[in-house]
């Protein structure tokens, strides 16, 4: 029986990716469900070549446009997550729609997976709770494929937590690793778009040059495994080739070193490890195969003052979310060139500092309506804070 596929998010670099892989192999699987938002020309190019029974899109222009050519074909074009019928069932879903709006259809397709492969660290961050119990009542197996936490999963893979001394996450340290502080002044989207080492979406691109994306992960890593704050740290790594080191208490420090691709993760996640990775790489990409000039160093906090967030990052139980609410409408606001660079930090800084904050930040989430409503809070804070400043 060929496995059933579902990718939130697939005309994203996660969803591209994962597809590309599940090509080679496609004998063995049915591209049943894709979900993606505003990108018409891939839209119908997915359609067209996975024949899927479902396409889910959330823009609603877009939603319409392909809902009128599509209109003799078999396929059902839906707007909405929701209205995806509880009845189908998923072998492999890949959830890699970014933010909070990857929240919900995780949720949702934890109901209805055997297996989920997490790439969307903002629903892990806001909701993991939700999710673990829902995946231990539908007995889904989570497999998290940011590259650091599918090492650190494979790291610490039949090991007793209490061994563990540390667990470092690693940071190539982004676009402006080598800058000056006066230059941080003067950055714009397309500098901070530029990444030195993997090809991601915006959201994503932006926050690893702020570091954001390490404050996600330590937040993810100490969700996904249970390991406290003050045993995770960010070295940074520019050759990104090792993705996590476990300290252990016996002296020994693991490893995990592997090419700087996500084919990597998603396809092991995908085959469960059994596969022959070279099938997935064009050519010879898939070479660093040598142990040489690996640099390890610690986060140079002068130049990035986002690390800070990592000793409040999880202060209340519901500072995540605001946090990540708040980072969303900053990034967003970045990218249109409406604020510069380094008030992302100095905004979000004064959300946590707002008369309102720890109200919000102590409710302790126990549904997707709860998070909506903190998020809620933070992003019209974010909004307002952003109009005071910059009109
Ligand atoms: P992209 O921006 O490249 O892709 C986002 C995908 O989600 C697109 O298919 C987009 O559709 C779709 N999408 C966006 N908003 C919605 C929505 N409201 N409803 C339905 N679909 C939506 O992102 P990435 O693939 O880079 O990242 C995805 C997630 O994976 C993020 O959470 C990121 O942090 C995480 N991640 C990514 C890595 C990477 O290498 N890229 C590595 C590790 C984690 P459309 O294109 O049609 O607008």
């Amino acid at each position: 029986m060929k496995k059933k596929i579902c990718i939130l998010g697939s005309t994203g670099s996660i969803g591209l990716t994962s597809l590309k892989i599940l090509e080679k192999k496609i004998k063995f699987f049915n591209i049943k469900v894709l979900v993606a938002n505003k990108n018409f020309k891939i839209i119908c190019e997915q359609i067209k070549k996975y024949k899927p029974k479902y396409f889910i899109i959330s823009d609603k222009t877009i939603y319409n446009k392909v809902l009128k050519k599509y209109s003799k074909r078999k396929i059902k074009i839906l707007n909405d997550f929701k209205n995806l019928s509880s009845k189908e069932k998923f072998d492999i879903t890949i959830s890699a729609i970014p933010g909070i709006a990857g929240l919900y259809p995780t949720l949702k397709s934890v109901k209805q997976s055997k297996k989920i492969l997490i790439a969307n660290k903002e629903s892990i961050i806001c909701g993991w709770n939700l999710i673990k119990i829902s995946a231990s009542k539908n007995k889904t197996k989570i497999i998290p494929v940011d590259s650091e936490h599918f090492s650190i999963s494979k790291l610490i893979q039949n090991e007793k937590l209490s061994n563990i001394n540390k667990i470092y996450i690693t940071a190539s340290g982004g676009p402006f690793l080598g800058y000056k502080k006066n230059q941080f002044k003067k950055i714009l989207p397309k500098h901070a778009l530029k990444h030195p080492k993997w090809q991601m979406g915006k959201k994503i691109t932006i926050d690893s040059s702020t570091l954001m994306n390490k404050i996600f992960e330590i937040i993810e890593a100490q969700k996904l495994f249970n390991i406290p704050n003050e045993k995770l740290d960010i070295l940074i790594h520019p050759n990104s080739l090792v993705h996590a080191i476990v300290e252990y208490k016996n002296g020994f420090k693991k490893f995990l070193y592997h090419d700087t691709s996500m084919i990597i993760p998603l396809s092991n996640a995908i085959f469960d490890g059994d596969l022959n990775i070279n099938e997935f790489f064009k050519s010879k990409k898939n070479k660093n195969t040598v142990l040489e000039n690996l640099i390890f160093k610690p986060v140079p906090e002068e130049l990035f003052p986002i690390i800070k967030l990592k000793k409040i990052a999880n202060e209340y139980p519901s500072t995540p979310i605001i946090i990540n609410a708040s980072n969303e409408i900053l990034v967003d606001h970045f990218l249109l060139k409406k604020i510069p660079f380094l008030s992302i930090f100095k905004i979000i800084m004064s959300i946590l500092k707002d008369v309102n904050y720890k109200k919000y930040a102590i409710r302790n989430a126990k549904n997707i309506e709860h998070i909506n409503k903190i998020d809620t809070w933070a992003r019209k804070t974010t909004i307002k804070k952003i109009k005071n400043l910059y009109g």
